[in-house]
């Protein structure tokens, strides 16, 4: 059985004392709920804020993760991070190849390749995130931008570390602006991408990958999209900084 995911994203808010004080609220929501195996939750705060919700995840099944990371072991990369530190923090998971990333820090499908690459090398779980803009769903190329995406961003990754690779589908025109994906938009979307996946792969390997959505989840529509047969929890943004509305998110993933 595939795992469901619910990923938090908490992008560039919060600080030290607020990043605990969330953490540990979903925490002890996380120990009290009692979710089966098959449920994920994963908490992914800026890179300063890394080590202290690390600290409050302690002794849960909370994974952590960054937002980015740079692509090389180390080097005269001013202010970037790599993935070695991030491991010795303790995270988990990264994110790479956000919308905000594409569009405000123009990281193209093979800069996102380059940095998988090296997040598998040192055994950080990456989720890759790819989506269509307003302008290209409305004049009808959705299929073919999701695809480019996914064989640039995944070149060179074989089946077995497909397997451990989340995709989040983050249509980019419902990021932050509160216009969700219908779930059957949500559903079309992810099927195809899964069978690009198999294209790629094969369909076991397509058939066992996580595929997140992403796009103004919130507490309201959550279960409705986690029910789509194709999709496998949720990439939050906004409502992750609200504990009680990521709670309501975690349990819809049941
Ligand atoms: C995101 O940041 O990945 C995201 C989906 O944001 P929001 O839930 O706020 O749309």
């Amino acid at each position: 059985m595939r795992s469901t995911i619910v990923a938090g994203n908490w992008k560039m808010h919060l600080d030290v004392a607020a990043a605990r004080t969330l953490a540990g609220a979903v925490s002890a929501h996380v120990r009290s709920a009692a979710l089966p195996p098959q449920v994920g939750v994963v908490l992914c705060p800026p890179a300063p804020l890394l080590a202290a919700v690390i600290d409050e995840v302690r002794d849960t099944s909370i994974g952590v993760g960054a937002q980015n990371m740079h692509a090389a072991d180390s080097g005269a990369y001013t202010g970037e991070t790599s993935a070695g530190m991030l491991l010795s923090l303790g995270c988990t998971h990264v994110i790479l190849g956000h919308s905000e990333r594409r569009q405000y820090f123009h990281e193209s499908d093979q800069l996102v390749n380059g940095k998988l690459l090296q997040a598998l090398r040192q055994g950080l779980r990456p989720i890759v995130c790819i989506g269509e803009t307003l302008e290209q769903r409305e004049t009808g190329i959705t299929q073919p931008v999701l695809e480019i995406q996914l064989r640039e961003s995944l070149a060179g990754i074989s089946a077995e570390e497909l397997r451990g690779v989340i995709l989040a589908y983050e249509p980019v025109w419902a990021i932050g602006t509160g216009r969700t994906a219908t779930p059957e938009q949500a559903q079309e979307a992810h099927a195809f991408i899964r069978s690009v996946l198999a294209d790629m792969s094969d369909s076991d390997t397509a058939a066992h990958m996580v595929i997140q959505y992403g796009g103004s989840v919130k507490a309201d529509n959550a279960a409705e999209l986690f029910a789509q047969p194709d999709v496998d929890g949720g990439l939050v943004g906004g409502a992750s900084l609200d504990a009680t509305a990521f709670a309501a998110i975690i349990d819809a993933a049941r």
